[in-house]
């Protein structure tokens, strides 16, 4: 049998499916059309996103490795699948924000798009039944999410992860607005894991704020196919 063949899931997320395979140092990861917003309160399909992201992930992941920043990719697959190394995810949403938008703009009622300083970093428990809560690093600690050596690490990934693809974006004429990371355990070592899509980043025109992410989906804005192979294209330029 072949060590990339999918043996039985392991777990499907709204998203994304996961798979074990003969090895079980690896997984395979099919990225799914299925979109989801609002805590799952609104569903629908987004055409080919699914192939996008795989795509999508795939450059960025292998530009972060190139720059130093160790990551779940292995390889791609095939149109919708990626292997990966078969991390422990830490149930923790690690969020940068450049820009003011969505959640901390409605929250904090900061005008979307204000510019920051510096980026903002956000924290969220991963969970699906209390809908992604805000913590901060001391509940991360109580809650045994992560220890404070990981949270470091992870704060500090996070930031170099951050300028990397502000830099990269820029170069594709795209505002990297902010973006939301998830991290894993590997052979104990915190590595860079899940999908970095315009599921995940908010990702504007540079010249026009045009969205050109999740956002026309989560808004009932249109064009959403076209977006997410707008960004694909730009990026692939
Ligand atoms: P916000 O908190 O403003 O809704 O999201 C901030 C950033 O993190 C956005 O780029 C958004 O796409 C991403 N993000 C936050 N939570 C989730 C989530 O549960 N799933 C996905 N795919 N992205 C999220």
């Amino acid at each position: 049998m072949n060590d990339l063949e999918k043996l039985h899931m392991l777990y499907e997320g709204k998203a994304k499916k996961v798979y074990k395979t003969k090895d079980e140092d690896k997984f395979i990861v099919e990225y799914k059309d299925d979109a989801t917003a609002f805590n799952g309160v609104k569903k629908g399909k987004i055409a080919d996103k699914g192939i996008v992201n795989n795509q999508m992930s795939g450059i960025l992941f292998r530009l972060l490795q190139e720059k130093g920043i160790e990551n779940h990719y292995i390889d791609t697959l095939g149109d919708r699948e990626m292997l990966v190394k078969a991390v422990k995810i830490i149930p923790v949403e690690v969020i940068a924000r450049n820009v003011a938008a969505g959640s901390m703009a409605k929250r904090l009622g900061v005008e979307e798009g204000k510019a920051f300083k510096a980026p903002v970093m956000e924290f969220c428990y991963k969970s699906d039944e209390l809908g992604d809560p805000l913590i901060n690093e001391d509940h991360i600690e109580a809650l045994e999410l992560a220890t404070k050596e990981e949270i470091d690490k992870i704060k500090s990934y996070t930031l170099k992860i951050n300028e990397i693809l502000q830099e990269f974006f820029c170069r594709k004429n795209l505002r990297l607005v902010d973006l939301k990371l998830e991290f894993g355990l590997f052979e104990g070592k915190v590595i860079l894991a899940d999908e970095v899509s315009p599921d995940t980043c908010r990702l504007w025109d540079i010249n026009t704020d045009e969205k050109l992410d999740k956002d026309r989906f989560r808004r009932d804005l249109g064009n959403v196919e076209e977006s997410y192979q707008e960004v694909l294209r730009r990026l692939k330029k």
